[in-house]
C-alpha cells in the first residue's frame, strides 16, 4: 500500500446505501490502518432512503424489494453482517426469496418454475392460466427478437414503443407492472434501453437472478443498524446529524475543506440535489447535469387488518386503475405489531403506488382514501375489511429519479481528489439499491487508485 493512500483522510458524505458501499470498500482497502475515513450523515441514522421508519418501529420508510440479481448489495449484506453478528445469525433468512412471481389476489397469474430463469420464463409464459395463445405468441416472438439484438435498442426509445407489438394483455399485465416495479418510471417514459438492461440481468444472470427478495425484518436491520455497530467496533469517525454545508475545492496545494475541516480526498454520497448545491461553484458543468433530473414519487400505505385466508403469494400484483393507485401489495407476516392488535389476529401489510406524481399532486387524504379502497375492491376475500387500520402513509416525493430515454447521468469523477456515489451517478442500473452500492464501491475503487 502506497504512503500516500495509507496517511490520506477521506471524507464521506452521506450515510445511504452508496455511502455504506464506499466507506466499508475505504475501509477494507487499508486494513489493519485503523478508521482513516470520517462520515458525515445529516440524519441522526444511517440508510438514507432505505432505513427504518422510526426507531421503534418495524417498518420502513418505504417498502422496498430486491432481486436475485442485486449481487453486490447482497454480498455486502452478508460481510457486513458477518463481521458484526458472528457466522450463526448470518444463517437467519433476512429476505423471504421465491421466484418472479406476478399473482393477482385471485391467485392467478405468472409463476416462474425453478430452474434457469429463461427456462422457467418460457415454461411460466406458456402454462399461464388466463393468456390466449395470441398473448402467448406474440411475448414469444418478442422475446425472441430481444434476445438475438442483445437486448439492446435505438436510445431514444420509450418502453411503451419498445413493446408495441405485443397485445394488449402482456402489456398491462407484464409489461406495465414489471417497468414501474424496476425503474419507478411509467412505461410511456420509461427508457427501454434501462429496461432491457433489468431484463437481461434477471433471465441472464445465472440462477435465482430473477427471484424476489423480500425482507422479512426492517431494512433498518439489514444494513443501516448493522453497519453503524460496526463503525462503533472499528472505532470510525461517523458524525451523524451533521450536515455539510460547505466544500471547497483545493487551492495552493491545500486540502479539500469539508464544514472548513481538511481532507485529501472526499466521496459524495448525498442526493443529486446536495451534490449540486456543493460542487456548484468549482464544477458547474457536473453540477448542472446532476440537478436537471425529473422525480417520481413512490407511495407506501402500511395497513394492518385480520388475514381472512392464505395471499396466494407474499406479494400482489394489484390492478392499478383511475381510482386505485397500488400495484403492488407485500404480506409482511413477521413484522410485529403492537400487543393489543396481534392479540386481536391482527397482520401488517403494505400497498404500493410507484410512479404516483398524479396521486401525490391530489393530496395525501385522497390517496389514503383511494388505497382503502383498492384494498376493499380488489382483496376483500383477503382480509377482514370491517377492521382494516391505515397506520401509516408515507410519500417520498424525490424516491427516484424518472428514468427517461437519452437521460444525461453525471459521472462519477467530478475533479481530482472527489467521486461521487449514489443511485443517479452514471451507470447501467435505474434508481435501485444495487445501483447506489455499485456505485458507492465503485467510487471507493476509483479514489483508492487515484491515492495509490
Ligand atoms: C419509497 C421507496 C421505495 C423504493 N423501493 C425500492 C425497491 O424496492 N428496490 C430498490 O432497489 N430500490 C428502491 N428504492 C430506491 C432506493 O431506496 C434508492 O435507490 C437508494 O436507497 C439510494 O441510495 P443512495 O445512497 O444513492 O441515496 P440516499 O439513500 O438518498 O442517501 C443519501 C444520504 O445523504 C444524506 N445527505 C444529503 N445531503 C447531505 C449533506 N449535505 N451532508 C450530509 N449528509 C447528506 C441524506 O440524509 C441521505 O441519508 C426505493 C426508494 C423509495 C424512496
Amino acid at each position: 500500500m502506497s504512503s500516500a493512500l495509507m496517511n490520506a483522510r477521506v471524507a464521506v458524505i452521506g450515510g445511504g446505501w452508496s455511502g455504506a458501499a464506499a466507506a466499508w470498500h475505504l475501509h477494507h482497502a487499508r486494513p489493519g490502518q485503523g478508521a482513516r475515513w470520517t462520515w458525515f450523515e445529516t440524519a441522526p441514522q444511517l440508510g438514507g432512503r432505505a432505513r427504518r421508519l422510526k426507531p421503534d418501529s418495524p417498518l420502513d420508510n418505504g417498502q422496498h424489494i430486491m432481486i436475485g440479481a442485486y449481487r453486490e448489495s447482497l454480498a455486502l449484506i452478508r460481510s457486513l453482517r458477518q463481521a458484526v453478528l458472528g457466522e450463526d445469525e448470518v444463517r437467519h433468512p433476512l429476505f423471504q426469496r421465491l421466484p418472479l412471481t406476478l399473482l393477482d389476489p385471485q391467485g392467478d397469474g405468472l409463476v416462474l418454475p425453478p430452474g434457469h430463469p429463461l427456462l422457467a420464463f418460457g415454461r411460466a409464459m406458456w402454462s399461464h392460466p388466463t393468456w390466449q395463445l395470441r398473448d402467448k405468441l406474440s411475448l414469444a416472438r418478442w422475446s425472441v427478437a430481444q434476445a438475438l439484438r442483445g437486448f439492446d435498442c435505438p436510445p431514444e426509445l420509450s418502453v411503451d414503443e419498445l413493446c408495441a407489438g405485443l397485445t394488449r394483455t402482456i402489456r398491462k399485465e407484464l409489461v406495465e407492472p414489471l417497468c414501474v416495479a424496476a425503474l419507478n418510471t411509467p412505461s410511456s417514459q420509461a427508457c427501454a434501453v434501462t429496461f432491457l438492461q433489468v431484463l437481461k440481468d434477471g433471465l441472464f444472470g445465472g440462477s435465482g437472478a430473477s427471484d424476489l427478495l423480500i425482507p422479512r425484518v426492517s431494512l433498518g436491520a439489514v444494513l443501516p443498524e448493522p453497519l453503524q455497530h460496526w463503525c462503533g467496533q472499528v472505532q470510525a469517525d461517523l458524525r451523524l446529524s451533521t450536515r455539510v454545508q460547505s466544500l471547497s475545492p483545493p487551492r495552493q496545494g491545500q486540502p479539500w475543506l469539508v464544514n472548513g475541516e481538511p481532507f485529501d480526498a472526499v466521496i459524495l454520497a448525498c442526493s443529486a440535489v446536495e451534490a449540486a448545491r456543493l460542487c456548484q461553484d468549482f464544477a458547474p458543468d457536473w453540477a448542472r447535469t446532476a440537478a436537471q433530473f425529473r422525480y417520481e414519487p413512490i407511495a407506501t400505505a402500511y395497513f394492518h387488518a385480520p388475514v381472512r385466508k392464505a395471499w396466494p403469494a407474499p406479494m400482489l400484483a394489484l390492478q392499478e386503475t383511475p381510482e386505485c393507485p397500488a400495484q403492488f401489495a407485500f404480506l409482511l407476516r413477521e413484522h410485529p405489531l403492537p400487543p393489543p392488535w396481534q392479540a386481536k389476529g391482527h397482520q401488517w401489510f403494505s400497498l404500493v403506488a410507484s410512479g404516483a406524481s398524479g396521486w401525490v399532486h391530489r393530496g395525501q387524504d385522497v390517496l389514503g382514501k383511494a388505497c382503502i379502497q383498492q384494498v376493499q375492491q380488489q382483496m376483500r376475500h383477503l382480509v377482514a375489511t370491517p377492521q382494516l387500520q391505515l397506520a401509516h402513509l408515507i410519500v417520498e416525493k424525490r424516491a427516484t429519479f424518472r428514468c427517461t430515454p437519452m437521460l444525461d447521468r453525471p459521472p462519477s469523477r467530478i475533479a481530482r481528489g472527489l467521486w461521487a456515489a449514489g443511485d443517479y451517478v452514471e451507470g447501467r442500473y435505474p434508481a435501485t439499491l444495487e445501483g447506489a452500492v455499485r456505485s458507492g464501491r465503485a467510487a471507493a475503487s476509483a479514489l483508492i487508485a487515484e491515492l495509490s
